[in-house]
C-alpha cells in the first residue's frame, strides 16, 4: 500500500488511503509544492522556526489546511528535538505553535484522543508516523529521525496510546511518510553503532559502501519496531518517495544541503 497524491489547485499533497476509507480523521501530508514562500523555502515552507517570513508560512497554512479540509486555528504544533517525549494535545491546546505562543517544548511526538484536535509535525528527511486507533479512536503523529528510531518514538507512541486510550496495536493502521530512503541515507560508523545497540536484526538494515560508510534503511527500522509490538503488517502504508532523490517535490535536508523549508504531517479526528 502506498499514499495517494492529491492536487488542489498547484498545491500537491498526500493522503493514506486506508485512513481516508475509516472516515474518521482528516489528514495529509505537504508537499513542497503550491506554497507562497521563495528561496531555499520555495515555495509551501510550513516551519514557522526558519528564517522564511511568517506571512508567507501562514498563508501556507492556509493553503494546505484548506486542501485537507482543516481549520487552521484547530492547529497544535510539536516542538522537535530529536527525542522520544510524547506529548498528549487536548482542545486548550489549539493553536499552540503556530498563531499562538507554546508551551509544548521538545516533544517529538503528539497525540489526542479529542475531537478537533490537528496534530502537526515537521520534517526534511526525517520519518513521519501517523497512528490511528480506528476502535477507541485515537490518533498520534511521531518524528523519527534516526535519532528518534535508534529511541523507539515510533514503539513508545503506541505504548502511550495503549496507556491512555486503551488502543489495541491489532487496531492501529500506521503511514510512513516520504523521508530519506536507503538509495540516499548513507550514515557513518557512530550511528550504525547506536543500530547496532537498538536492533537485534541491524544486518537487515544496513548495507555497506566502503570503509565506514553505510546506507541506511530508516523506513524498515520503524517497521520492524511497530511489528514487534504488535502492529499488522498489512496494516502500515509506505510511501515510496524518497525526499533526497525527489527533492524537487520536497523540502531535503540532504539535498539542499541544510538551506530548506519544513514539510508537515496534520491529522485530526473528526
Ligand atoms: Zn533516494
Amino acid at each position: 500500500m502506498d499514499f495517494e497524491l492529491r492536487q488542489k489547485g498547484a498545491l500537491k499533497f498526500l493522503v493514506i488511503p486506508s485512513f481516508e476509507k475509516t472516515g474518521l480523521v482528516k489528514h495529509g501530508f505537504s508537499t513542497r509544492l503550491g506554497g507562497v514562500s521563495r528561496g531555499a523555502f520555495e515555495s509551501l515552507n510550513l516551519g514557522l522556526k526558519k528564517t522564511d517570513e511568517k506571512e508567507m508560512v501562514l498563508e501556507n497554512y492556509r493553503r494546505f489546511c484548506d486542501a485537507i479540509g482543516v481549520d487552521m486555528n484547530d492547529l497544535v504544533a510539536s516542538d522537535q528535538v530529536h527525542g522520544d517525549d510524547i506529548y498528549e494535545a487536548f482542545l486548550q491546546d489549539r493553536g499552540k505553535g503556530i498563531n499562538r505562543e507554546s508551551d509544548i517544548i521538545s516533544k517529538d511526538a503528539l497525540m489526542t484522543g479529542q475531537k478537533g484536535v490537528a496534530l502537526v509535525t515537521f520534517y526534511a528527511d526525517c520519518v513521519p508516523l501517523f497512528f490511528l486507533d480506528v476502535r477507541t479512536p485515537a490518533i498520534a503523529l511521531a518524528h523519527a529521525g534516526w535519532r528518534g528510531t535508534v529511541k523507539k518514538i515510533g514503539q513508545k507512541t503506541v505504548i502511550q496510546m495503549m496507556k491512555k486510550y486503551g488502543s489495541k496495536p491489532e487496531d492501529i493502521l500506521v503511514g510512513i511518510g516520504p523521508c530519506i530512503k536507503s538509495c540516499c541515507y548513507e550514515v557513518d560508523n557512530p550511528v550504525v553503532e547506536e543500530f547496532k545497540k537498538a536492533f537485534s536484526c541491524l544486518k537487515e538494515l544496513i548495507e555497506e559502501r566502503g570503509a565506514d560508510h553505510w546506507m541506511l534503511d530508516l523506513v524498515k527500522a520503524n517497521k520492524k519496531q511497530l511489528e514487534e509490538i504488535g502492529i499488522k503488517p498489512e496494516n502500515i502504508t509506505v510511501s515510496h518517495y524518497c525526499t533526497c532523490c525527489s527533492s524537487d517535490m520536497f523540502f531535503s535536508y540532504r539535498a539542499d544541503h541544510g538551506k530548506t523549508g519544513s514539510l508537515a504531517a496534520v491529522i485530526e479526528l473528526v
